[in-house]
């Protein structure tokens, strides 16, 4: 279909029931439907997904959706199901499918039905996918978290840097769509260099969020009781606090449970039942607080978290960045505290030891910006933001008096001294 005949607001409204694109949607939209690489630069939530969707069903052939992880995948499968008459418009392909299933796909993407296909990295790599594929009429292909391309990235997935080679012997001249929130200069480099797409046009969104409160403390012995403290003055309200450790997650959330606070922990220890049932209690707001470790979140969308405590520093402002960034997503208060001690970081780089020394180097460049970051006495909006090589002005930008920095102004000395507790 030319673009000149298409009224993407009408198909916005068709499929998905909204009336406006949001943000940069309509000019990512018109890009991709041009038939141009595109990279599409947002921070979570800000809608990245509607932007590969929206031109996979209005174009002719498959669209193949690359993306980490099989749950997300079936998520975004359902909802488009569910928007869509033709149950067979998403697929995903993955092992886990039987030879029934698999001719089932394979059918819908001959016939024409199937207008995204999810695949994880690793499936596209089989041969019988890629020849089948090949001869078939493939419209783009989107990477999602396209900074799993990237060592710099936060969650560096091998499998992926094999896309732009295996993308090859599918077709020439497929357009290659990355999407990524956390894209510093060099992941953004990365992704750029390894899907082949130098020339690809890109989007980019601010990363501020107005909304957030950043704060950071001294993390000292009475930590529990810090906590126990704050969760208590915002008594009702849902929060989501990070450990590093499954031991701490337990320790930490029974200590709040005994003083009369509403928390579950949450794990990767943890069978998947429970998981899911402390999940859902957090979502239908019968518990406050969870206590977990960076694995609860990924794929949460619960707008009115109004706290995240991290009980450790991450092990990068990416990761900081994303784990604070599931408060306020409604636009309401979201107040992040981070507690701080030196000795975290050390324990971090010992975690690190045993990795290759690439790694080793990576990571700990990554964790020397966590520390100043943790350390400056300046606006930490501005440093988030210079971190993703965006401009804030801290007297007048949006949010620019939501620190602690801003707010009570430290003289150096009185800082140092804070961190020697
Ligand atoms: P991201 O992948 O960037 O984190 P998602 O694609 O998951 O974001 O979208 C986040 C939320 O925004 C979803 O609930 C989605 O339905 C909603 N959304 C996307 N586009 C629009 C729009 N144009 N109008 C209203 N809501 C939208
Ligand atoms: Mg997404």
């Amino acid at each position: 279909m030319a673009l000149t005949e298409i009224d993407l607001h009408k198909e916005l409204k068709r499929y998905f029931g909204f009336s406006q694109f949001k943000g940069l949607q309509e000019e990512v939209i018109t890009s991709i439907v041009k038939g141009n690489d595109t990279f599409v630069v947002m921070p979570t939530g800000g809608g990245k997904s509607l932007c590969y969707q929206l031109p996979a069903l209005i174009s002719d052939g498959t669209a193949i959706v690359v993306s980490p992880l099989i749950a997300l995948m079936k998520n975004q499968v359902d909802a488009i199901r569910s928007i869509s008459s033709e149950h067979g418009v998403a697929h995903v392909l993955n092992s886990s499918l039987n030879k029934t299933e698999v001719a089932r796909v394979k059918d819908d993407i001959r016939n024409g039905i199937c207008k995204l296909l999810y695949v994880a990295p690793e499936s596209l790599t089989k041969e019988d996918y890629v020849d089948f594929l090949k001869n078939q009429t493939i419209s783009f292909l989107a990477v999602d978290e396209a900074h799993c391309i990237s060592e710099w990235g936060h969650d560096f997935r091998p499998e992926y840097r094999n896309l732009r080679h295996i993308l090859k012997r599918i077709g020439d001249n497929i357009p290659v769509i990355g999407l990524t929130a956390t894209a510093t200069p060099k992941v953004q480099e990365d992704i750029l260099k390894n899907l082949g797409i130098t020339g690809a046009k890109t989007f980019k969104a601010s990363f501020n969020r107005p909304n957030l409160y950043y704060e950071v403390r001294p993390k000292t012995k009475n930590i529990e009781a810090d906590i126990t403290r704050f969760v208590k003055q915002n008594d009702g309200k849902s929060g989501i606090i990070y450990c590093l450790s499954r031991k701490k997650v337990e320790e930490l959330a029974q200590t709040l449970q005994v003083n009369g606070i509403k928390a579950v922990p949450y794990h990767a220890g943890l069978d998947a039942k429970t998981r899911s049932k402390h999940q859902d209690m957090f979502l239908m707001e019968d518990i406050d607080v969870v206590v977990a470790t960076i694995a609860f979140g990924m794929g949460i969308d619960k707008p009115d978290v109004r706290f995240v405590i991290h009980h450790d520093i991450p092990k990068s402002i990416e990761s900081y960045y994303q784990e604070t960034g599931r408060a306020g997503r409604d636009g309401g208060e979201g107040h992040c505290l981070a507690f701080y001690s030196y000795k975290d970081i050390e324990k971090l780089e010992k975690f690190m030891s045993g990795k290759p020394v690439a790694e080793q180097e990576i990571g700990h460049a990554l964790l020397q910006e966590v520390v100043a970051y943790a350390e400056t006495s300046v606006s930490r909006r501005k440093f988030i933001l210079h971190y993703f090589g965006e401009e804030f002005d801290s007297e007048t930008g949006e949010g620019a008096s939501m620190d602690d920095n801003v707010r009570n102004p430290k003289k150096q000395h009185e800082a140092k001294e804070d961190l020697e507790l």
